[in-house]
């Protein structure tokens, strides 16, 4: 990647480290990170994760955005310049696209962004979770408005065991791929970020790799694929047609 203002956003306070880590650790200085959401699911408390006791959701919410920017910090992003987070309750993003769409573009006028790294677009090939399709359309919104061009992360499989087997673009896209291989320094570096993330203590299991790839599509946010699974499974809220027509809504404004 070039040396263009980068930003990098995640729906989740660990999806981008997830995602891109070694290639903003590569070039920090223009990467900014924005998350969206809170990263917190509505649940009883106390809890305890990795260990550490969380009194409330919002202890849980705080602790979540220190563990994402410590990483961010480690790779060398100064966290009170570049870090936003948009403060979306976790599972809520289709009801507020109109937030979630000024967020990204007062950031990229702010900023004078010139590329966006997103999540997956909805489609056919593999479920998503719903905030991060959400996300997606926002930034190609944004993307459309502005001229921005918009590079997305691929796609995660599983297996029964919640591993990641592989990771997919949409079949139907006809995309331009790069791909970046660690050194073994950056594997290392890389497994070492997936353990601050003390509370999603499954990611460094999950989602262990040794190289990231981004896939760059130019996409119509008006022109959203009819797949049965848009959504996720049926544990997440809110229903499909409820979350269709939050987008529909929103673009006919
Ligand atoms: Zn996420």
């Amino acid at each position: 990647m070039d040396n263009k203002k980068t930003l990098y956003i995640g729906a989740h306070a660990d999806d981008v480290v997830i995602n891109a880590s070694i290639t903003i650790n590569r070039n920090p200085g223009s990467a900014y990170i924005l998350t969206i959401t809170d990263g917190v699911p509505s649940g009883s408390y106390p809890k305890v994760l990795g260990g550490i006791t969380l009194n409330s959701h919002e202890a849980y919410v705080q602790k979540r955005l220190k563990e994402d920017k410590s990483a961010m910090q480690v790779l060398g992003i100064n966290v009170g310049k570049r870090y936003t987070n948009g403060k979306i309750p976790d599972g809520q993003t289709y009801q507020n696209l109109e937030q979630i769409v000024s967020i990204i573009a007062t950031l990229v006028k702010r900023e004078k962004i010139r590329r966006i790294m997103t999540h997956s677009f909805p489609g056919e090939s593999h479920p998503a979770h719903p905030d991060h399709e959400i996300v997606s359309v926002c930034s190609y919104i944004i993307g459309k408005e502005y001229g921005i061009e918009i590079w997305e992360y691929p796609r995660f499989k599983s297996n029964s065991t919640n591993k990641q087997t592989d990771r997919i673009f949409l079949e139907e896209d006809r995309i331009e791929t790069v791909n970046y291989d660690f050194t073994r320094e950056e594997i290392t570096l890389r497994d070492e970020l997936m353990q601050i993330y003390k509370t999603q203590g499954f990611i460094i299991e999950k989602y262990r790799t040794t190289s990231e790839m981004f896939g760059r599509v130019v996409r119509n946010p008006r022109s959203i694929p009819d797949a049965t699974h848009f959504y996720g499974s049926e544990d997440y809220k809110p229903r499909p047609q409820d979350i269709r027509k939050a987008i529909t809504d929103f673009l006919s404004r």
